[in-house]
């Protein structure tokens, strides 16, 4: 009946990836590595991640007429995601300046660039990829006000799933249509604002976004596996012990795939312990799409 498992509506982005040695000051110039560029943004690293594990995905999402906006596109066709949603022009391609320094740490500064001018009007002329859509997940690296245009635009039916990623305080409208909202620690703090306060205890976070509005929540909590909480009440997911060699990516693997498992019927419970095993697979490999895993990849974890 759904020509679509998911559909992503986020952010696409070119990550130029330098090391360096150090950082240059004011005025101040330093020599680098080669430069590396890999397709990536929270919107782009869902679709490809969903696409992997074998869900009919598809992106809606702006790039710009340029050799970076291509290559967002490569990458979504070569994962097997349906890139008809994907708009071309109004300005450059979305992009974020890497630096990465003899300890691991990264310094980024993003250009939104054509992901700030993914607008309302974008999601309604879209309006058959909503309908031909069993979910809809989406993160913040878009306008709010197109987030609040997708949740406005949801099929009746559909599911949507959020990761207030980067965060921020959301309006109603958005926060009771979620289920789940996932958000990391850092995530839940933002959200919650004032209310965090009261608790150093993710359980305590889990309850207090519950009482939000949405219908569900998960926290992610790195290495240590996750909770889901909905009025059946609050529950640990497991994490899976792996060797973690980069974690970049590994909030959008989990999002992707818990999505697409909650699509296929799953409780909430069962679909984040799938999503944890994706999570810690794509920790296992430097990267972000490319550490991403197959089904069959998951299943030998
Ligand atoms: P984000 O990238 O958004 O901060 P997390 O770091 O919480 O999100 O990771 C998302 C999920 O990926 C976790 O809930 C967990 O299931 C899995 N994961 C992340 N890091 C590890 C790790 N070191 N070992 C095993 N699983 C991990």
């Amino acid at each position: 009946m759904y020509d679509y498992d998911l559909l992503v509506v986020g952010s696409a982005n070119a990550d130029l990836v330098i090391g360096v040695e150090r950082r240059p000051g004011a005025g101040e110039t330093v020599l680098g590595s080669d430069l590396a560029v890999h397709p990536g943004g929270k919107g782009a690293n869902q679709a490809v991640a969903a696409a992997r594990l074998g869900a009919r995905t598809a992106l809606l999402a702006r790039v710009g007429d340029d050799g970076h906006g291509r290559l967002l596109l490569d990458s979504q066709r070569a994962a097997g995601v349906d890139t008809v949603g994907v708009l071309v022009g109004g300005a450059p391609t979305g992009v974020a300046l890497i630096t990465v320094d003899p300890s691991g740490d990264n310094s980024i500064v993003v250009s939104p660039g054509a992901n700030g001018r993914l607008t309302p009007q974008d999601v309604r002329t879209a309006a058959s990829l909503f309908h031909a859509s069993r979910v809809v997940s989406t993160q913040l690296e878009i306008p709010l006000e197109t987030v609040v245009e997708v949740v406005r635009n949801l099929a009746p039916g559909s599911r949507f799933v959020l990761n207030p990623s980067p965060p921020r305080p959301l309006p109603a409208e958005v926060l009771t249509a979620c289920d789940p909202l996932i958000v990391n620690e850092h995530e839940a703090k933002v959200v919650l604002g004032d209310a965090a306060g009261v608790s150093d205890e993710p359980e305590d976070w889990a309850r207090l976004l519950l009482a939000k509005g949405p219908r569900s929540v998960v926290v992610t909590l790195g290495g240590e596996g996750a909770l889901v909480a909905s009025a059946d009440g609050v529950a640990r997911v497991p994490s899976v012990t792996v060797h973690a060699v980069d974690t970049t990516g590994a909030g959008d693997a989990f999002t992707a795939a818990l999505a697409w498992r909650l699509g296929a019927g799953e409780p909430l419970a069962e679909a984040a312990a799938y999503a944890a095993r994706v999570g810690a697979a794509a920790v296992t490999k430097e990267g972000a799409q490319v550490s991403f895993p197959t089904a069959a990849e998951v299943a030998g974890l």
